[in-house]
């Protein structure tokens, strides 16, 4: 059976019964809950699996346009003649988008995952979604027979065998669509004024199309004031209940992962990587690994300057491939070294024989941009990179991108920059901080599985790596580049599996923002602080110089304290915490990245609470 993966939403509509609520906005635009009704469409397309969306627009699209802007995996087309056509011309002014079986929506629907659920389980290629008796008052009444379809109408009367009422969500083979296409075709009265449903049911004589009954199913469409209040009072916090209920069913025992990544992963993160085998050499993987090419770069803002290229590999992989492609042989790379991932750095040339020259600093302390200016300054004729890390995972801090960009532009170096646990949970803006290169992993705050490693590359920086001496194979930056450009293929096996759910995290990532997930995080950060402090704990690190995504905490020195117990003690529980690392003090840590919530971060506050008590533990204030 084929994965469901496209949606087509029907959106040229004026809406007009509605004017007086919505401001003259297009009718998805009403909003009932905390988005308009066509983001809430979205958002539980996206989280039932759906990957691209198409809207058929018309009326004041550029309402729907601009939704382009905040969610990558959207296609707008217009249909010019909106007012005067039917939604079977809508349907078909998508055509040249449409090239795979899809679910097809009406923009004005607030409904409940079921719906979507039931149809994409469905074994059967072609189902028009029915529901029980609303009582709207504007019904379209289904006629069935056995498992078909036969007729619909908004008179009952029309009706031999009633299946149910119309929701206006189905699910469409291509071949049904195609069909469709020339039937319109061969009727040339039915080119305008006909709309899809007719279409469906004047093909249903001789084609196979199921209907799937949910008799209580919550639901409404909204075209009238009517329609708004009782969506508002009834169906909307039915449709929120609901929705909870099935997250809860389907939940995959969770653990909280307080480590710094892997990181917690969403449900749905976990089962989009239950697909059909593929081999990553076919097309529509080639196409996959496009579309995550091109979102990598645009979650930095780097979409007209910079190319993403993609490693199977753990984070380290992608550093390497970085330091090991750009630096010229006769030139060296100033290193900042504040933790252990700046020490990787260093190890990484080591073991290459690369020049650099390291600029120390006790783990858990800031960079002073004066003394490292002074550093740069007297290095000046050899340096041809600055590489530091973005957030030092080690210890939980920032190292300040912008100031240290400005130091690099200053002297004409270029910088690299290990942003593996900042990318995608704290802002970052390529060309505004002047990044040239920027190394992250799917398995951190962009919430996917581990297994690909990545590098976001300036063009002109990367093309001019293509003339230096090899000292590398696998991880040859621009050797991947050109073969994927050349190709649309990984130059190697990639993980493919790996891919999938990265594709679905970063879907998920446009849906929450990129001000949401970073809100998120922070406010979870919060709580961890303030309460870490009430219990008396200490950090190693000013909290002036916190990232808010890992929070290094000095141990106690309490005889009873013991961290391997602790960690024993909330493992068993379901926390996960972490060791320290190398620190000027002995820490632990504790990071709050992953789908996690405050809730989650309160009740890890109160099984520490529970160890630090039940053990007899004190700590020196
Ligand atoms: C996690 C991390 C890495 C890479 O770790 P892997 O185990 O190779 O994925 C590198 N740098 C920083 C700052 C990190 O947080």
């Amino acid at each position: 059976m084929n994965r469901i993966r496209c949606a087509v939403i029907l959106a040229a509509g004026i809406g007009s019964r509605l004017r007086s609520i919505h401001n003259d906005k297009p009718k998805g635009f009403l909003q009932i809950g905390d988005k308009p009704i066509i983001e809430e469409s979205i958002a539980r397309l996206i989280y039932n699996g759906i990957q691209s969306i198409i809207i058929v627009t018309g009326y004041k699209n550029h309402f729907y346009d601009d939704l382009k802007n905040k969610y990558p995996f959207i296609k707008t087309i217009k249909n010019d003649h909106f007012e005067t056509t039917g939604s079977m011309f809508s349907l078909f002014t998508a055509k040249e988008l449409v090239n795979d079986d899809f679910l097809l929506l009406e923009s004005d629907l607030l409904y409940e995952s079921n719906a979507l659920q039931s149809l994409l389980h469905s074994s059967d290629k072609n189902v028009i979604l029915l529901s029980g008796a609303t009582g709207a008052g504007d019904e379209v009444y289904v006629g069935v027979e056995g498992k078909h379809i036969v007729n619909m109408s908004k008179k009952i009367s029309d009706i031999k065998k009633l299946g149910g009422e119309l929701v206006g969500i189905s699910k469409i083979s291509q071949e049904l669509y195609e069909k469709m296409g020339s039937h319109i075709d061969s009727h040339q009265d039915k080119k305008t004024n006909y709309h899809y449903e007719d279409c469906l049911t004047d093909l249903a004589g001789d084609n196979e199309i199921n209907f799937h009954l949910i008799e209580d199913l919550a639901w409404i469409e909204i075209d009238d004031e009517q329609h708004h209040k009782r969506a508002i009072e009834k169906i909307y916090p039915l449709i929120c209940r609901r929705d909870s209920e099935i997250e809860l069913q389907k939940r995959v025992e969770r653990n909280i992962l307080l480590n710094p990544g892997p990181a917690t992963t969403t449900d749905t993160v976990k089962y989009s990587m239950v697909v059909e085998d593929i081999c990553p050499r076919e097309r529509e993987f080639g196409e996959l690994v496009e579309g995550i090419r091109k979102d990598l770069v645009r979650i930095v803002h780097g979409e007209d300057s910079h190319e993403a290229v993609l490693f199977a590999s753990s984070g380290t992989g992608g550093v390497e491939a970085c330091l090991t492609s750009v630096i010229p042989d006769d030139k060296a790379a100033l290193i900042i070294n504040n933790g252990a991932y700046g020490k990787r750095m260093v190890q990484i040339c080591d073991g290459y024989g690369i020049n650099y020259i390291k600029y120390d600093i006790p783990f858990g302390d800031p960079v002073e941009l004066d003394k490292l200016e002074q550093f740069v300054n007297a290095n000046k004729n050899i340096l041809s990179h600055i590489a530091f890390v973005h957030h030092e995972t080690t210890v939980g801090i920032l190292n300040p991108v912008g100031s240290i960009s400005e130091i690099a532009q200053k002297y004409n170096l270029e910088i690299i920059v290990d942003a593996m646990s900042s990318y995608a949970g704290i802002p970052i803006d390529v060309n505004k901080d002047k990044i040239h290169f920027l190394i992250s992993s799917s398995n951190k705050c962009i919430q996917g599985m581990a297994g690909i490693s990545f590098v976001i590359c300036n063009r002109e920086s990367l093309q001019k790596t293509s003339a230096y001496k090899r000292r590398n194979f696998y991880f040859n930056l621009f050797d991947n580049f050109t073969f994927f450009s050349k190709s649309r293929q990984m130059q190697f096996t990639p993980p493919v599996q790996i891919f999938y759910a990265l594709r679905q995290a970063i879907n998920e990532y446009f849906i929450e923002t990129e001000e949401g997930r970073n809100k998120r995080y922070v406010e979870m950060y919060e709580v961890l602080k303030k309460g870490l402090l009430e219990l008396g704990f200490k950090f190693l690190v000013d909290e002036k110089y916190h990232a808010k995504i890992l929070t290094a905490v000095i141990e106690p020195e309490d005889k009873n304290y013991d961290f391997n117990r602790m960690h024993h003690y909330l493992y068993e529980r379901g926390f996960t915490i972490y060791p320290g690392k190398g620190a000027k003090l002995n820490t632990f840590r504790i990071a709050n990245m992953g789908q996690l919530y405050k809730e989650d971060i309160e009740n890890f506050l109160l099984t520490l609470r529970d160890y630090l008590s039940s053990n007899r533990i004190t700590l020196n204030s």
